[in-house]
């Protein structure tokens, strides 16, 4: 258990109403699994409705194992399993049907597969945009250790975003984030997709780490100089004992200063940025209003 106990605005409702149950039959119906439901993700009730625009939901491609284990992260590492072909039909079968007009592929890291998973991510976009041209497509992938022609893969496939997370600050990625990940290889990815026509660039930033203000900034202004056009800051939550500590539960008016910086002072597209803000947090709708103003 953290050594902090939680503060009131971290306290939230749970999920309820017509979509979200509609929603949850039909994932059943196809046997898939939403990063949504798996991390009991308090934002579930807000992004599937789409409060006034699309709504959101994150599919986990790739299993529900990761080859890597951050100390943040409760995805049980190891026992890696082969991948099912038809999931990338699966899951492009469901979005159709729940109707979704924004939709965030996510994925463990598969460092076990020649090609990491690029593939099977890149057939999943392609299997979505072919049922609807214009359904929204938000890609949030690993860093494919750095290599380009894998990230290359994903970009041919026609997102229109593509995510990666940085995760934290230069000085906290450790102990943060497993070994094989880093600041300057999640910086590169991103410097690539931000080159990259036609597709946004995004990342996400966990605030209560162990980082300091000044080190935030450092981070923004990083990212906005490689070409990131998005980014989302939410407070790090402790999974459970096991886990690494929650060093501070930030301010709510901290995180609106910090979306004042990205947004006003650093140009970003846009930042949503809030205690319970997780890196798809109503993504589609934020999207679309971006783009509108
Ligand atoms: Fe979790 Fe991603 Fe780290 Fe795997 S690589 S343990 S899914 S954060
Ligand atoms: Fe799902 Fe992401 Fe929204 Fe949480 S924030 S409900 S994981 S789309």
């Amino acid at each position: 258990m953290s050594r902090r106990r939680k503060p009131d605005w971290l306290k939230m409702r749970p999920p309820s109403g017509e979509r979200f149950t509609e929603i949850k039959r039909t994932l059943r119906d196809h046997d898939l699994h939403t990063v949504c439901e798996e991390a009991s993700c308090p934002n579930m009730g807000e992004c599937w409705s789409g409060r006034d625009g699309p709504g959101t939901a994150t599919f986990m491609l790739m299993g529900d194992r990761c080859s890597r284990g951050c100390n943040f992260c409760d995805v049980k590492t190891g026992g890696m399993e082969a991948l099912d072909p038809d999931e990338p039909a699966n899951v492009a079968e469901a979005v159709a049907e729940i109707g979704l007009d924004y939709v965030v592929l996510t994925s463990v890291d598969r460092d076990d597969l020649d090609d990491q998973g690029a593939s099977h991510f890149a057939e999943t976009i392609r299997e979505i945009k072919k049922r609807d041209p214009d359904i929204l497509v938000e890609s949030l992938i690993p860093d494919f250790r750095g290599e380009e022609a894998l990230v290359q893969r994903i970009i041919d496939a026609g997102p229109d975003v593509i995510a990666h997370n940085v995760e934290t600050v230069e000085r906290r990625q450790f102990p943060v984030r497993d070994r094989r990940a880093g600041y300057e290889q999640s910086l590169s990815v991103l410097e690539q997709v931000g080159r990259a026509a036609d597709v946004y660039a995004k990342t996400s930033i966990m605030l209560g780490v162990g980082e300091h203000d000044h080190e935030v900034y450092q981070t923004l202004s990083d990212l906005r100089e490689r070409g990131v056009d998005v980014v989302t800051l939410g407070q790090y939550l402790q999974p459970s004992r096991s886990h690494l500590d929650v060093e501070d539960y930030v301010h709510p008016q901290k995180f609106e200063t910090w979306r004042a910086v990205a947004e006003e002072e650093l140009g970003f597209l846009y930042c949503a940025s809030g205690p319970m803000v997780r890196s798809s947090y109503r993504a589609g709708e934020l999207f679309v209003d971006a783009l509108r103003r």
